[in-house]
This record gives structure tokens, sequence and C-alpha cells, in this order.
């Protein structure tokens, strides 16, 4: 498998751990959403550099919840491999931000875009019947993880 030298910055809240609450708390987390634990090891896999990018301090009880939910990661809130002279700024340097509360930006403001970001609902805003969904996503999780760990067998391109 080919090396990927790059590095993705992950959030926490929405994307590795359930926030269909919202936040209740410092230390106080969601329930893993299904499949964030095999694609962080398919990142690593590959060779990306994980940031857990979150709000939330690195905490021993966030680094418990990482662990115990065998999410793999580099960092927490920081890039030590970021040029010197960038370090001043909040953003952390990455090739790819992954979060609930993100859009990309395609190279021209426009009505679409504008209206786009009026109406944005992350994905992880609570829903009606978020249990049923939620037991959905984890079947959808396992299958995903049985052909990741097929494909991987085979070295072919995921
Ligand atoms: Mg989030």
């Amino acid at each position: 498998m080919a090396k990927e030298n790059k590095t993705i910055c992950i959030d926490f809240d929405g994307v590795l751990a359930d926030y269909s609450e919202g936040y209740q708390g410092k230390d106080k987390f969601g329930e893993m959403i299904p499949g964030a634990d095999v694609a962080s090891q398919v990142l690593k896999d590959k060779g990306w550099t994980i940031i857990i990018y979150t709000t939330r301090p690195a905490t021993a009880a966030l680094k418990k919840w990482l662990e115990k939910n065998n999410i793999k990661y580099d960092y927490i809130n920081e890039n030590p491999n970021q040029p010197e002279d960038s370090k001043d700024g909040c953003k952390i340097a990455a090739d790819i931000y992954l979060d609930d509360r993100g859009m990309t930006f395609r190279g021209q403001w426009t009505d679409w875009l504008i209206r786009e970001i009026a109406e944005f609902q992350p994905c992880s805003a609570k829903k009606p019947d978020q249990k049923k969904q939620m037991e959905k996503a984890y079947d959808e999780g396992k299958n995903w993880l049985k052909r990741t760990r097929e494909a991987l067998a085979v070295d072919s391109c995921i």
C-alpha cells in the first residue's frame, strides 16, 4: 500500500462522537460514531497524520475515550510539524479538515453558497428517532468495516 504523507484534522463532537444531545460537559462524551475507529486505522495504515481538532481541551478523559474506542491519532489540537512562522495563528495546518460543521469552498462566492450557509444544519443536530438512526448507522458501519478489511487484504485503493 502506497503511503500518503498527508495530514487530516478530524473534529471530535459530531464526527468521532455522537453529538445529538449537544454539549453535556467538559469530560462528557457521546458514543463513538460507527466506523470512526476503522476509518482512523485505515488512514494511519495509509500513512496519514491524524490530528484531533476540537474545541475541547486535550484532557486525560478525552484521551481515555479515544483509547477506549480504538481511535488512532497522532496529536490533539496541535501540529508539531507546522512551519514555525505559522504557529502564531490559531489554525492548525492540515491537508483536509473533517468537520460536521464545515463546508467546502469551491473557488467562487455564489448565491447558492450563501443560501447553503444560511440554511446549514449540522448532521449532528438532534433529529427525531435518533436511536434508530444510530442503530442503522452502526449496522452500516459493521458492513463497511467488513468491506474495508476485505479491500485492505487485497491491497486495493479505498
Ligand atoms: Mg463538531
